[in-house]
């Protein structure tokens, strides 16, 4: 599978899924553009790294995803966009009641309004190109619920809804908009969370990890990155491209409970 001449957007991506993603891409041939909030040395150093051990063009622009014009000025800085990943996300874990409210915008604005920014700026370059690919980095969560995740699960959901509209609004265009909804995959987002879970249940980390976390995996295993950038590098195939509007889970069969 080669992406070789075009250009990957992978928002959120010097950490983690998006990382993954954006490795993934790049060793398929793709040009990358990395992008996260800061602005700092080890961001670009990780762009120079990824050029050099895949042979592509590698760039990190600093945007924050929780700023509309911002995640629409990623895309036009990029100049260029092919593929979209719509990966920024953050969490935060209250009951509604008590639930803060700037954290509850913050969610909202990172995890579901970057996509609408940014897939609002990208489609007409898509549509110049005559190709592109909207790959939406949803969750388990955008199909299913758990308690105290409110802004989280609506985020997801959200954008899992989105998804459909933006691959019916171009289904008749070279251009396909899915999303993958992942389980449970160690990154830091869920590293953050072992400390309190551990402190809530009185367990310790594996137990957290086995009784906690993965409780709704049936694979008892977590997702990997690069399981999520094959995935996504998969949705830019050919054999992709009549699929579009859904969702893809990789998730050990959590949703199939
Ligand atoms: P992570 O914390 O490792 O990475 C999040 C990325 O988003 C980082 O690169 C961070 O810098 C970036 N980011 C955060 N706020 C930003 C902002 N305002 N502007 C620009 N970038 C910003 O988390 P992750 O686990 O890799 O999560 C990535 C995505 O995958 C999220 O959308 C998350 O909801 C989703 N997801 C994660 C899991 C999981 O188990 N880790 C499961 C399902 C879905």
């Amino acid at each position: 599978m080669s992406l070789s001449g075009k250009t990957a957007i992978v928002t959120g991506s010097n950490s983690g899924i998006g990382l993954g993603i954006a490795w993934e891409m790049a060793k398929a041939g793709a040009d990358v553009v990395l992008n996260s909030f800061t602005d700092s040395d080890e961001d670009h150093a990780l762009a120079e790294k990824m050029a050099k051990e895949t042979g592509v063009k590698v760039r990190y622009i600093k945007a924050d995803m929780s700023k509309g014009e911002e995640c629409r000025a990623l895309i036009e800085t990029a100049g260029v966009c092919d593929i979209l990943v719509n990966n920024a996300g953050i969490q935060h874990v209250a009951p509604i009641d008590e639930f803060p409210v700037d954290k509850w915008n913050a969610i909202i604005a990172i995890n579901l309004n970057s996509a609408f920014h940014t897939t609002a700026a990208a489609l007409p370059m898509m549509r110049k190109a005559g190709w592109g690919r909207v790959v939406n980095i949803a969750s388990a969560h955008g199909l299913t619920a758990s308690p105290f995740k409110g802004a989280y699960v609506a985020a997801k959901h959200g954008i899992v809804g989105m998804t459909k509209v933006v691959a019916l609004e171009t289904a008749r265009e070279p251009i396909t908009c899915n999303a993958i909804c992942p389980g449970y995959v160690l990154t830091p987002l869920v590293e953050a969370q072992i400390p309190d879970t551990m402190e809530k249940y009185k367990m310790g980390r594996d137990e957290v990890i086995e009784k906690v976390m993965l409780e709704r995996q049936p694979s008892k295993e977590f997702a990997t990155v690069e399981q999520l950038g094959g995935t996504a590098v998969f949705l830019c195939s050919d054999a992709a491209a009549q699929i579009t509007g859904t969702t893809i889970s990789v998730d050990g069969g959590w949703t199939a409970l």
